[in-house]
């Protein structure tokens, strides 16, 4: 029999924005991967659609009401079906498996990360959660293991980019761009009727909900520049964020000579997606180019920090280390939610984000168990937070 030398990917969170372009780069490299572990949170048809199209050796859905929907219409395919988080935490550690890209959004994406790093799977990561929340406590498993975690967030591909051919070279410093969203230039007293519909227009990327919100608020930023302490062993102040509205540089390295690179293309996730999962190769892709001349001018701008409360939260909490990121996480996970309800104005989301900060038990060097009290700690206390609103 012929051996097959395609690698075996596990997309968790397949039926979001970037599993369902994950899914379009495999089809589109039929000779590099296979798929081999489908998951998603609760789009139990878009599942079997998509299980149906790529045949996987099993997958899961993790809301348990949708579980026998799901299995009655794959047995007869020979798809091994399965429910509830647990589950999720073992088909990442499937022997087919070669690359799990961790596409699910929030906290859910921690276990099952640390899960695959210790059955020795290689790690596309989406969920910056993951790292944000326990980046010592994962980076330290991945290195034990022989793990590698490849980027997929677009800056953090960027800088990786960058990197290729320069490992042995110290980093002086990182620039991390942001579009601004969909309230750059805007002033505090600008955003006090913010809406949800204005929120979820961002200018440049289509993404998920949460991470739409949190490119609005900067959060997505804050968490971006922690998730990049830990994937790049850098130190607070050798990372930096400039707002670049084009989104064309995705990011930037500046070595200790003073040269910078910069790794640019047209706003795409399909590209860091692909160079995760097919490293170190460059796979040949028919997307969009670049034309210089539709982009006569790329623009740099200073964050506003002020506007912007939750950026400068994300620096204070990676600064004070420990499970303070953890904390903000979570807050943040309840408030982006709460706003995505109508609970709460956009301009809360900070609010409850520093408070939960303030009141929250501190940890210097929390276990996973600390880790998870932390996360209920924090959820709790923003709910009791939003309640006084
Ligand atoms: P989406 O909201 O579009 O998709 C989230 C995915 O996670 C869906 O498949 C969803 O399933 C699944 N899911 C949600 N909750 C759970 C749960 N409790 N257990 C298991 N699965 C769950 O998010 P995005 O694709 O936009 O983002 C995914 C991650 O990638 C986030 O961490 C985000 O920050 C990161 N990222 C995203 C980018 C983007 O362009 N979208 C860019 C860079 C990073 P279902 O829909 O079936 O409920």
């Amino acid at each position: 029999m012929e051996e097959d030398n395609r690698r075996g990917i596990a997309i968790c969170g397949s039926t979001g924005s970037i599993g369902t372009q994950a899914l379009e780069v495999i089809e589109a490299n039929p000779d590099r991967f296979r798929v081999e572990v489908l998951t998603a949170g609760g789009n139990a048809d878009l599942l079997i659609e998509q299980s149906k199209k790529f045949k996987p050796n099993a997958v899961v859905i993790a809301d348990e009401s949708k579980y026998t929907q799901v299995k009655d219409e794959l047995w007869p395919l020979d798809i091994k079906t399965y429910c509830r988080a647990e589950a999720l935490e073992q088909v990442v550690q499937m022997s087919g498996v070669d690359i799990v890209l961790t596409a699910m959004v929030g906290f859910a994406g921690l276990k099952p990360t640390l899960k695959a790093i210790e059955a020795g799977k290689q790690i596309a990561l989406a969920n910056k959660e993951t790292l944000v929340v326990a980046g010592e406590l994962v980076t330290k498993a991945a290195a034990e293991k022989g793990v590698n975690i490849y980027p997929v967030d677009s800056e953090h591909s960027a800088i990786f980019q960058c990197l290729a051919g320069e490992f042995h070279n110290p980093i002086e410093k990182i620039y991390l761009t942001a579009s601004g969203g969909p309230f750059r230039g805007k002033r505090r007293e600008d955003l006090l009727g913010a809406t949800k519909a204005q929120a979820l227009k961002h200018p440049n990327w289509d993404m998920g909900a949460k991470i739409t919100i949190d490119s609005a608020s900067m959060m997505n930023k804050g968490l971006e520049v922690i998730e990049a302490k830990w994937l790049f062993n850098l130190k607070p102040e050798q990372i930096d964020v400039i707002v670049h509205p084009q989104s064309i540089i995705h990011s930037i390295v500046q070595f200790t000579d003073g040269s910078m690179k910069a790794q640019m293309g047209l706003p795409d996730m399909k590209l860091p997606i692909q160079y995760a999962l097919g490293y170190p190769d460059r796979l040949s892709s028919d997307f969009p180019r670049f034309n210089f001349i539709d982009y006569p001018s790329l623009t740099f701008e200073q964050p506003d920090m002020e506007t912007f409360g939750n950026l400068a939260l994300a620096f204070e909490a990676m600064k004070t280390g420990g499970n303070m990121p953890c904390i903000l996480n979570a807050s943040n996970e309840i408030a982006v939610d709460a706003f995505l309800k109508d609970q709460i104005k956009f301009l809360d989301i900070h609010l409850i984000n520093a408070k939960t900060m303030e009141r929250c038990t501190q940890l210097s060097h929390p276990t996973l168990v600390e880790y998870l009290d932390t996360d209920s700690e924090a959820r709790a206390l923003a709910r009791e937070i939003i309640d006084t609103i």
